[in-house]
C-alpha cells in the first residue's frame, strides 16, 4: 500500500472569525465555538485523512496582529516560527475584510505558504459585500476560498487548495512598502542572510521588517547574529530616514503602508451593494447599546437570570433531595446498623447528594448564559462596561474573563491570555476568584435557604453582587499599588447578533454540568468519605451515656415530640459529641482560636478545611456534620432544617460564613491555574491576600450582624 503523505496546517485568524468552526468542520471535533473574541485560549490539534493525505491541523489563538505584546500573539507567532507548519490557513471574516487582511499580510511576511478562507461568506453577502475572490487571490498571491464555517461549507475546496499549494510550492506575493523603505529592508536582509544558521531559522525579510517596527522579540533574536553590530547601524539609518521623511515613528509608517496596500487590493476586488434600510444588528444595537437604556437593561437581564434559575430550579432540586432522602430510607431499612450503614448514609449519600442536588441550578444558569454568549449579547455587555472598567484600571477586554468566573475560575483565568498588558492581566487574574463560581452557589443556597428563608434568592443575589463589588474594589486598589501602570489602548469589536444553535447551547450546558457532576462523583466522593472517617474516628468514650442524656434533654426542651422525632434530634447531638472527640474535631479546635472572633466554632473550622480543595465540599461536609436524621414520617429532615435547629448557628454566623467562603482562596484547581498563568509569586500573594481579606471582612460582617441583633 502506498504510504500516506503527511502535512501540517496551522489555522490562524482574527478572534471570532470562525477558526474553531472551520477546525471542527475539518476534523470533526467538537471544540467550543463562541460569539465573542477570545474563546480559544490554547492551541488545539487534530488529524484527518483526506484523499491519501494525513493532515495535522493546529487551531491557533485568534489575534489581530503578530506583534509580541500579548500572550496570544506570542503563542501564535512562536508556533509558526518554531514549528514551521507546511501551510498556514488564515481564516478571514469576509464581512470585515480590511481588518482581517492586516493579519494576512503579516502571515505572508513570515515567509510560509498561506491559503485564506473567506469565511462568513453568508454574512458578507447579507451585508451586501461582494468579494471577487479570483481578483483578490491574484492581487495577494494567496488562494482565497469562500467558506461558511458554521455549516462546514467550502471546507473540501479549502483542503484541495491547501494540498495544491503544498504540491506546487506556491508562495504568496510580498506586500511592498514603497521603493525607499524597501531599500532599507533590502540592506537589512543582505546583512541578515550572512549568518546562514540564522537565515535558515527565520525569514530574513520578516526579521528585517520587525526590526524596523522595533519589535522587542526580533531584537532579542538578532543578538546571536554574527553581524549584530552592523545590523544595528543599518537599523538606526532606516529609522533616521523614516522619521526624517515621514515625521512619524517607523512602526506607524509600516502599519499605514500595510493598510494602504490592503485598501488598494480591496478597492479592486470588493464591491458594496447599497442595501436599503439598516441591518437588524444595527436596529437592535440602537436599543441595547443605548447610553441610558443599555446598562439598566443589562442589570435587568442578569437579575432575570437569577430569578429564573431559582424559581424554576426549586422544583427539580426538591425532587433530587427527595430522591436522596428515599435512598437514605432504603439504606436505613435494608442495611444493619453499624459502620457500613453509617458510611453509606453519613459519608456518601449526605456528602455527594448535597452537592448533586444542585445540578438543576447549574443547568438552568448555564443555559441562560450560553444563550447570551452565543447571540453576541455578552460581547455587548463588555462594551457597555468598558467605560466603567477603565475607571478601575481595566478594559472591556477583562469583562469576558470576569464573566466566565461565574462558571469556574479555571477557564476564566485562562481567558485572560487575550489581554495585552501584563499588569492588567495579573489584576484580572486576581479579581476572578472573588466572582462567585458555580461551586459557591450550593453553599449560598443552603445557608440562605436555612436562615433567610423568605429572602433566600435576594440573599444569594447579594452574595454574587458583593463578589463583583469586591473584585472591583480590589482591582482598583491593586492597580494603584502593586500593579501600577498605564492602560494599553485597545479597540473592541462587536460581533453581529446571531441566533444561537440549539446544538451549541446544549453543548456548553453539557460541558459545564458534566464537569460539575464529575467533580461530585470523584473528588467530592473521595473527600466526603475521608471527612466521614476523620469525623467518626476515634470513637468517643462514654457515648452511650451521652445518648441517654441527649434524649432526655431533647424531650425536656420540646415536650410533645414523638419518640421517633426525639431519636432523630438526639442523633444529631450524639454525632456532634462523637465529632468533638474525632480527629477532625481536634483539628477544628486547633484552629478555633483563629476563627473564634468571627463567631465560628470548631465545627465551622472543620467544614472550611475541605473548602480549600473545592467549595462544594463545605456543603457536603456540613451534610456529614449535621446529617439529615430521619424523623417520625421517615421523611428526612433536610440539612437546612437541622442547621436551623442547631443551637450554635444563627443568621449572623451563616452570613459571616457565606462571606468568608466568598472571599477565601479559590479551589486547588484554580490555584494551580493561577500558578501556571501568573507564577509562584502571584499565587502566594493571592492566597495570603484573600485569606487575610476573608478574615477581616467576615469579622466586620459578624460585628455588624451583632449590632443589628441577628
Ligand atoms: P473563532 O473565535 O475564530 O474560533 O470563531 P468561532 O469558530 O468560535 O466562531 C465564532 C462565531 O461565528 C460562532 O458563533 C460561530 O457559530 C459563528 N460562525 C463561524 N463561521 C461562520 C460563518 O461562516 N457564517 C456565520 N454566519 N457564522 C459563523
Ligand atoms: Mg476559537
Amino acid at each position: 500500500m502506498q504510504e500516506k503523505r503527511a502535512l501540517t496546517i496551522a489555522l490562524a485568524g482574527n478572534p471570532n472569525s470562525g477558526k474553531t468552526s472551520i477546525f471542527n468542520a475539518i476534523t470533526g471535533a467538537h471544540h467550543k465555538v463562541g460569539n465573542y473574541p477570545g474563546v480559544t485560549d490554547e492551541k488545539r490539534e487534530g488529524t484527518l485523512e483526506y484523499h491519501g493525505w494525513r493532515i495535522h491541523v493546529v487551531d491557533l489563538p485568534g489575534t489581530y496582529s503578530l506583534t509580541a505584546y500579548s500572550l496570544d500573539e506570542v503563542v501564535a507567532r512562536d508556533f509558526v516560527l518554531n514549528e514551521k507548519p507546511d501551510i498556514i490557513v488564515d481564516v478571514l471574516d469576509s464581512s470585515n475584510l480590511e481588518r482581517n487582511l492586516y493579519l494576512l499580510l503579516q502571515l505572508i511576511e513570515l515567509g510560509l505558504p498561506v491559503v485564506a478562507a473567506l469565511n462568513m461568506a453568508d454574512e458578507a453577502a447579507a451585508k451586501g459585500i461582494l468579494i471577487d475572490d479570483k481578483t483578490l487571490s491574484r492581487t495577494l498571491g494567496v488562494p482565497m476560498i469562500p467558506t461558511i464555517g458554521s455549516r462546514g461549507q467550502g471546507v473540501t475546496e479549502l483542503l484541495d487548495a491547501v494540498i495544491e499549494t503544498f504540491e506546487t510550492h506556491k508562495m504568496p506575493r510580498m506586500p511592498s512598502y514603497g521603493e525607499d523603505i524597501e531599500a532599507h529592508i533590502a540592506a537589512l536582509v543582505h546583512l541578515l542572510e550572512q549568518d546562514e544558521a540564522f537565515a535558515a531559522a527565520y525569514s530574513p525579510r520578516w526579521i528585517a521588517i520587525k526590526l524596523i517596527e522595533k519589535d522587542p522579540d526580533a531584537r532579542r533574536r538578532i543578538e546571536q547574529h554574527v553581524r549584530a553590530a552592523e545590523i544595528h547601524t543599518a537599523l538606526e539609518a532606516a529609522w533616521h530616514w523614516i522619521t526624517l521623511h515621514y515625521g512619524k515613528d517607523a512602526e506607524i509608517i509600516l502599519s499605514e503602508q500595510r493598510y494602504g496596500y490592503i485598501h488598494g487590493a480591496v478597492a479592486e476586488a470588493v464591491h458594496r451593494k447599497r442595501l436599503r434600510g439598516i441591518s437588524l444588528t444595527e436596529q437592535l444595537d440602537r436599543f441595547v447599546m443605548h447610553p441610558l437604556v443599555g446598562l439598566p437593561l443589562f442589570f435587568f437581564v442578569i437579575w432575570g437570570i437569577f430569578k429564573l434559575t431559582f424559581v424554576l430550579g426549586e422544583y427539580p432540586v426538591a425532587w433530587l433531595e427527595q430522591l436522596f432522602g428515599s435512598l437514605e430510607g432504603l439504606v436505613q431499612n435494608s442495611v444493619l446498623p453499624g459502620a457500613v450503614r453509617d458510611l453509606l448514609i453519613n459519608g456518601i449519600i449526605h456528602g455527594v447528594g448535597g452537592v448533586f442536588s444542585f445540578v438543576p441550578l447549574i443547568v438552568i444558569l448555564f443555559f441562560c448564559i450560553s444563550i447570551l454568549e452565543d447571540t453576541g449579547y455578552i460581547a455587548r455587555a463588555a462594551f457597555l462596561t468598558d467605560h466603567f472598567l477603565h475607571a478601575i484600571g481595566l478594559h472591556g477586554q477583562s469583562f469576558m474573563p470576569l464573566m466566565l468566573g461565574f462558571g469556574c475560575s479555571v477557564p476564566a483565568i485562562m481567558a485572560t491570555r487575550t489581554l495585552k498588558s501584563p499588569k492588567e492581566r495579573i489584576a484580572t487574574i486576581l479579581a476572578i476568584p472573588f466572582i462567585s463560581c458555580g461551586g459557591k452557589l450550593p453553599i449560598y443556597v443552603l445557608l440562605a435557604g436555612a436562615f433567610f428563608a423568605r429572602n433566600a434568592s435576594t440573599v444569594v443575589m447579594v452574595m454574587y453582587a458583593s463578589g463583583v463589588v469586591l473584585s472591583v474594589l480590589s482591582t482598583f486598589f491593586l492597580r494603584r499599588t502593586v500593579l501600577k501602570g498605564q492602560s494599553m489602548p485597545f479597540v473592541m469589536e462587536l460581533p453581529p447578533y446571531r441566533i444561537p444553535t440549539l446544538k451549541g447551547v446544549l453543548w456548553h450546558v453539557w460541558e459545564k454540568t458534566w464537569s460539575y457532576a464529575r467533580k461530585a462523583g470523584t473528588i467530592i466522593l473521595a473527600v466526603s468519605v475521608l471527612m466521614w472517617l476523620i469525623t467518626s474516628y476515634p470513637k468517643a468514650r462514654g457515648i452511650q451515656e451521652y445518648e441517654i442524656h441527649a434524649r432526655q434533654s431533647v424531650a425536656e426542651a420540646q415536650p410533645g415530640l414523638s419518640e421517633a422525632a426525639i431519636s432523630a434530634r438526639a442523633e444529631v447531638l450524639v454525632r456532634q459529641y462523637q465529632l468533638e472527640h474525632s480527629i477532625a474535631g481536634q483539628f477544628g479546635k486547633l484552629i478555633e482560636p483563629v476563627i473564634a472572633p468571627i463567631g465560628f466554632d470548631w465545627k465551622v473550622g472543620v467544614a472550611l478545611i475541605p473548602g480549600l480543595a473545592a467549595k462544594e465540599l463545605v456543603v457536603s461536609t456540613l451534610g456529614v456534620l449535621y446529617g439529615a436524621p430521619v424523623d417520625e414520617n421517615s421523611e428526612s429532615l433536610s440539612l437546612r432544617q437541622s442547621l436551623r435547629e442547631a443551637p450554635d448557628w444563627s443568621p449572623r454566623i451563616a452570613l459571616a460564613l457565606m462571606v468568608f467562603i466568598l472571599v477565601m482562596p479559590p479551589c486547588f484547581a484554580s490555584l494551580a491555574t493561577i500558578r501556571a498563568e501568573a507564577g509562584d509569586k502571584w499565587l502566594a500573594f493571592q492566597v495570603v491576600y484573600s485569606l487575610v481579606l476573608a478574615w477581616v471582612i467576615s469579622f466586620l460582617v459578624s460585628l455588624a450582624g451583632r449590632a443589628f441583633g441577628m
